[in-house]
C-alpha cells in the first residue's frame, strides 16, 4: 500500500479487508466493511458511490490514497463514518455533525413523515426537544415554508451545530434555543412537539459496541428502564400544546407499551404507535384533545 498506487477496486479491496480484520461495524452487529471503505472512498475521490462502480480500474492520485488511508486508519479505531467525513444525509438534507451530539439516524424520519401527514395548517407551531445537529426541526421547516419551527437542546455546541445546519440549508428562520427540555421555552403554544429523546436504558450492552461508543452518553441514555426523559417530557408537555396539539415521541423498539400508558396517564387521546422501515414500532403519539 504504501509505494505504489492503486486502482479504486485494490483500495476497495484493501480498505474491507483491514476493515473486517478490525471487526468494524456500525451497530456491533452487521458488518459494514464494504459499505463503509465505499462511501470513505467515494468522499476522498469527492464523487457519488457509483463511480466507483463505474471506474473500477482508475488509479488514486498519491493525495487521494494518503486521505483514504487516514480514513480508514480512523475507522478501524471505531470512529463512526459520519464523523470521518463531518456529515450524515437525513431527509432530503446533509447535514454537519459532530461528537458532541447525535449522529442522526435513518428510522428518525419516520418521525417526520408522521409530522407531515397530521396535514397541520400553514401556519403552524413546532417545537422539537432535543434537536441535536437540528435534523428534524430542519426537516420539517424545509417541507413547509410557512411553519414557525423552534428546535431546543440542552447542549450549547448542539445549538451552534443546528444554526450552522439552518445556515447551510438556507433555514435561517428556524429558531435554535439551549433549554434543558422545557427550561428556556416561554409561555407559548404549539401545534406539535416533536422529539428523539435519549431512551436507551443506562445499563445496556448495547452501549459498548459499534458506533454509539462515539457518541454523547447525555444524547442516548435515560434512567434505568430508559424513559426518565420520556415521562418528563410528557408530563410537561400539556401545557405547551395548543387544543388538538400533537405530541411525537421516537423511543426504542421495545417501549411502545410503556410510552402509551404514559401518554394515557397524562391524558392525551388518540394514541397510536408507528412502525420504523424495519417494522419496528419506533413513534408513538398522542394529541391533547379536550
Ligand atoms: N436510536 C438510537 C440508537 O438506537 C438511540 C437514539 C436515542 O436514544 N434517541 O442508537
Amino acid at each position: 500500500m504504501d509505494n505504489f498506487l492503486f486502482t479504486i477496486a485494490q483500495a476497495l479491496s484493501w480498505a474491507r479487508d483491514e476493515l473486517y480484520s478490525h471487526n468494524i461495524s456500525d451497530d456491533g452487529l452487521y458488518d459494514s466493511s464494504a459499505i463503509d471503505s465505499k462511501v470513505l472512498l467515494s468522499v476522498c475521490l469527492q464523487r457519488e458511490v457509483v463511480y466507483l462502480h463505474t471506474w473500477p480500474e482508475k488509479l488514486l492520485n498519491k493525495l487521494q490514497m494518503k486521505l483514504f488511508k487516514e480514513y480508514i486508519s480512523q475507522r478501524s479505531l471505531g470512529h463512526p463514518v459520519a464523523h470521518i467525513i463531518g456529515y450524515r444525509d437525513f431527509w432530503s438534507l446533509r447535514l454537519k455533525v459532530s461528537p458532541t451530539t447525535l449522529i442522526p439516524r435513518p428510522e428518525t424520519e419516520i418521525l417526520v413523515e408522521i409530522a407531515l401527514n397530521l396535514n397541520l395548517t400553514e401556519h403552524s407551531k413546532a417545537l422539537d426537544l432535543g434537536t441535536g445537529t437540528g435534523a428534524i426541526a430542519l426537516a420539517l421547516a424545509s417541507e413547509n415554508p410557512n411553519w414557525l419551527v423552534t428546535g431546543l437542546d440542552k447542549s450549547s455546541p448542539a445549538v451552534t451545530l443546528a444554526k450552522d445546519n439552518a445556515l447551510l440549508h438556507k433555514l435561517e428562520r428556524v429558531k435554535f434555543i439551549q433549554s434543558d427540555w422545557f427550561s428556556a421555552v416561554e409561555d407559548r403554544k404549539f401545534d406539535l412537539i416533536v422529539t428523539n429523546p435519549p431512551y436507551i436504558e443506562d445499563n445496556n450492552r448495547y452501549l459498548q459496541q459499534g458506533d454509539v461508543r462515539f457518541e454523547p452518553k447525555s444524547a442516548l441514555t435515560s434512567g434505568i428502564d430508559g424513559l426518565d426523559d420520556i415521562r418528563s417530557i410528557v408530563s410537561q408537555s400539556k401545557h405547551f400544546l395548543t387544543d388538538n396539539g400533537w405530541l411525537l415521541i421516537e423511543h426504542g423498539y421495545k417501549q411502545s407499551r410503556q410510552v402509551t400508558d404514559i401518554l394515557r396517564a397524562h391524558s392525551f387521546n388518540q394514541i397510536r404507535s408507528e412502525r420504523d422501515l424495519n417494522g419496528l414500532p419506533r413513534v408513538t403519539m398522542g394529541c391533547n384533545a379536550l
